[in-house]
């Protein structure tokens, strides 16, 4: 596994400014901060993935949170999104501890790398079509730096499922036309030419709003995440941690 490569291209992904909308709303965000905050030294930039260059599962987000990743400098961490996934990666013995608060905090995925389709937080968490086609890029060279390894992607919710599909395509992964569609437990097969195929689950969003409604409880998503971690060829714990 070329870890090296990973490695160059996190830190070419932290010095991207190709979204002008973008660049400017991640660093008015690092300037203003929110008041809870006004002690810390936003990172403001892109965030890169996380987690280990020769990841079996490969888990694929939105974009960061203004006042989470683009605070701490890490994925989903910082903020209530990151809480409920880390928590149900720890339960699920894939984490090794149950939150994520900043980038020094010893947190270690365990077969897992975290990333998003989107690396610089959108204003509303809503990028635009045009940027989410600039940053996927991005997306496909993590990909095929991972493709050595990565047998499963856990892509939540809709918008990191149609960003990510012409990702996995570009990293040589084939997908069926049509499109397959978005759907909490959806589960198809990626086959490739040249190499293993990729098993590739739908998971709801771990964003708020679906979390405190309980469209998507936390036994839902360990239940994803075992499937979708065995499919890797993991072994995920069966029993949730207390
Ligand atoms: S969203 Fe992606 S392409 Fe756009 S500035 Fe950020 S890292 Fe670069």
């Amino acid at each position: 596994m070329d870890s090296g490569g990973l490695t160059e291209l996190d830190r070419r992904i932290a010095d991207c400014r190709a979204c002008p909308r973008l660049v400017d709303w991640r660093e008015e965000v690092a300037r203003t901060r929110r008041a809870a905050f006004a002690d810390w030294t936003y990172w403001g930039r892109p965030v890169p993935g996380f987690g280990l260059p020769d990841a079996r599962l490969l888990i694929i987000g939105l974009a960061p949170a203004a006042h989470g990743g683009n605070r701490t400098g890490r994925m989903f961490t910082g903020d209530r999104s990151g809480d409920v996934l880390y928590r149900a990666l720890y339960d699920v013995g894939l984490a090794s501890q149950p939150s994520s608060v900043h980038a020094g905090d010893g947190l270690e995925l365990h077969g897992v790398r975290v990333t998003a389709p989107v690396h610089c937080a959108p204003p509303a968490n809503k990028p635009t079509p045009a940027e989410r086609d600039t940053c996927r890029p991005w997306l496909v060279q993590e990909l095929h730096l991972l493709r050595p390894t990565v047998r499963a992607a856990l892509v939540l919710g809709a918008f990191g499922w149609q960003a990510a599909l012409p990702a996995f395509a570009g990293a040589g992964w084939t997908v069926p036309r049509p499109r397959p569609a978005f759907k909490h437990g959806a589960h198809v097969t990626l086959p490739a030419a040249d190499g293993p195929g990729l098993h590739l689950f739908g998971c709801y969003h771990v964003s708020q709003r679906n979390t405190f409604t309980g469209l998507l409880t936390p036994d839902m998503l360990r239940e994803v995440l075992r499937t979708a971690a065995e499919a890797a060829g993991l072994s995920p714990r069966n029993a949730p941690r207390k």
